[in-house]
């Protein structure tokens, strides 16, 4: 009888499969996948791959944005109902309402949105290239969906645009108080803070680096510090503790779970190889225009 670490091996050759993880998936995930990362980092490897079938291992507008950049591929999502709170923030509705209010603003998108809010805005964003990605614009009024959170730290780090920000959040990121971040500190006096820019601003101020999860993972490995307080999802502890063995890691709150990336079993995955499901399907009218603003992203600000 084989272990299902070994079907899901033998479907991926047998299927010319490729499954892409991100950083929040559960630790078995992470271990089953082929690679893992964050959703930028995502989007990229999956354009540039041979493989037939994708399989993406986390939330629905990752897979949505993978279907888009490769549309000649099958794309499959092991559970479909696992969507993003942030992303379901915006709606179509009141983004056309910023649109009538703000006609000389720049739109800037982050990838955690839907495909028809994609097709609304300029360029799209990450949490790893937001900040590069409004500098480089030339309008100096600029529109941030659907993350306040990320907004407020873009405009903290680009103070020569004026950024308006919406009123989305991260439930997950958004819980994260600046009692929790003193706690943690109060334990561990030596640790270095670091903190994702969905984070509320008055926690983002505590740290001592707010960037993308890959971001996170690349600063400590080139820090010289030896205790980090994690304040993001904590399946980025697995990676941590994968890539960096000599070092310490402290979650800042037992609270900083994204239910809807932990939705996806190791049994899921089998059965989305097996069954070939559930595969993401986009209107192609939607997909031509949500690819615009995806495109101009990778195209103008790979980082
Ligand atoms: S952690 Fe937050 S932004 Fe990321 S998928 Fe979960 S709800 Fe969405």
């Amino acid at each position: 009888m084989l272990k299902p670490e070994q079907k899901i091996a033998e479907l991926k050759q047998a299927k010319k499969a490729v499954v892409l993880a991100h950083f929040y998936q559960s630790k078995e995930i992470q271990a089953n996948a082929d690679f893992v990362g964050d959703s930028l980092e995502m989007a990229k490897k999956a354009r540039d791959l041979e493989a037939d079938v994708l399989v993406i291992c986390g939330v629905s507008f990752m897979a949505e944005t993978v279907k888009m950049l490769c549309p000649n591929k099958k794309v499959l999502l092991p559970r479909p109902e696992a969507g993003c709170f942030l992303a379901d923030c915006a709606t179509l509705e009141k983004v056309i309402l910023l649109k009538e209010k703000y006609p000389q603003a720049a739109f800037v998108c982050y990838v955690n949105s839907s495909a028809e809010v994609k097709a609304l805005s300029d360029i799209c964003c990450t949490s790893a290239n937001a900040v590069s990605i409004v500098k480089g614009l030339k309008e100096k009024q600029v529109v941030m969906l659907p993350d306040g959170n990320l907004a407020l730290w873009v405009q903290s780090q680009v103070l020569q645009k004026e950024i308006i920000g919406f009123n989305g959040y991260c439930d997950c990121h958004n819980n994260i108080t600046k009692e929790d971040v003193l706690k943690a500190k109060d334990k561990h006096s030596v640790a270095v803070v670091v903190a994702h820019p969905e984070v509320r601003q008055e926690v983002a101020q505590m740290a001592d680096f707010v960037g993308s999860t890959a971001k996170i993972v690349n600063f400590i490995g080139e820090s010289s510090a030896k205790e980090f307080i994690i304040v993001t999802e904590e399946g980025i502890l697995n990676q941590l503790q994968l890539k960096y063995p000599g070092k310490s890691f402290y979650l800042v709150s037992p609270s900083l779970v994204c239910t809807s990336m932990k939705m996806i079993t190791l049994n899921d995955l089998y059965i989305a190889l097996l069954k070939e499901q559930y595969e993401v399907e986009i209107n192609a009218d939607l997909s031509r225009k949500a690819q615009i603003p995806l495109k101009r992203m990778l195209e103008d600000h790979l980082v």
